[in-house]
């Protein structure tokens, strides 16, 4: 009984810290509360059959009182506990899939609208942001030439880029189709248009083979710069982004152009 019990215990609190996030200390108390079971049952099963009489700490019917305690508490806490951590997994599930692109795993439009506005509110005073809109160029031409299963695994990759040539600190996210909304806190114009051109040189150069055929891809930037004394909504910046964009694929593409008002 005390084996079946100890093992059910041990899964319990191998559940309990599988996968652990720092916030969900709620699993982190029911497995330190799950170690202090095993460890009581241990205690008392070595109490039980060493020989040595000054190690039989506890009386038969104490010891039973307490395995008894144990079990119900036990048996109780999984039937509740067991189905909430279930429901925890699932609702980060839906959390995750609420936030993010299905297809390159970045933030989606949702995200963008609720983390920038947490994320510019945290900023200090003389800090500074760029707003980076990227649409690549000539997709069509992929999806057309190659197909579009293709041109999702070129999208993929562009994302992937994006996002390794990105601080912890920045919201990539994929705002359309084949376009992408980086919001780049504390970067001022200067580090902003380094960026950008940057991300341009490694799109432009990466290596991308579609059945040993080399494809060149490129993608254009508008940048939208402000400051904490910025009162404009996203959507507004978002749009003079937008104004930049279509400025850089009228200048011939794979370029970045600034918005001026
Ligand atoms: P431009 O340089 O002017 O941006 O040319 P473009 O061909 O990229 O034109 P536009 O941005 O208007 O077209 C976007 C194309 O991207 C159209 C659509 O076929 C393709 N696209 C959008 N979303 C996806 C996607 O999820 N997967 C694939 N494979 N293609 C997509
Ligand atoms: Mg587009
Ligand atoms: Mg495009």
């Amino acid at each position: 009984m005390d084996t079946i019990l100890t093992a059910q215990i041990l899964v319990t609190i191998y559940f309990c810290f599988y996968q652990i996030k720092p916030h969900e200390s709620a699993r982190k108390l029911w497995g330190i509360l799950f170690i202090f079971f095993a460890l009581t049952l241990t205690f008392r099963t070595i109490a039980f059959i060493t020989p040595l009489d000054n190690l039989d700490l506890f009386s038969n019917s104490l010891s039973n009182i307490i395995l008894t305690i144990i079990q119900i508490v036990y048996l109780f806490s999984s039937s509740v506990f067991i189905p909430l951590i279930a429901a925890q997994w699932y609702q980060e599930k839906l959390q995750f899939y609420a936030f993010h692109d299905q297809m390159t795993g970045l933030y989606n439009r949702y995200a963008m609208d609720q983390y920038t506005t947490e994320l510019f509110k945290s900023q200090s005073d003389d800090s500074q942001t760029v707003l980076a809109l990227i649409d690549m160029d000539h997709f069509k031409q992929i999806n057309d030439q190659y197909g579009h299963l293709i041109g999702d695994k070129v999208l993929r990759l562009v994302a992937g880029l994006i996002s390794s040539n990105s601080r912890d600190e920045d919201l990539v996210s994929r705002y359309g189709g084949e376009e992408f909304l980086i919001y780049l806190p504390n970067k001022n114009l200067t580090q902003g248009l380094q960026w950008a051109n940057r991300m341009c040189q490694v799109i432009n150069q990466a290596p991308i083979k579609v059945t040993d055929t080399h494809i060149s891809i490129s993608i254009s930037i508008g940048i939208r710069h402000f400051d904490k004394q910025n009162r404009l909504s996203l959507q507004e910046l978002i749009h003079q982004a937008d104004i930049a964009l279509y400025q850089a694929k009228n200048d011939g593409r794979n370029c970045v152009r600034i918005y001026q008002k």
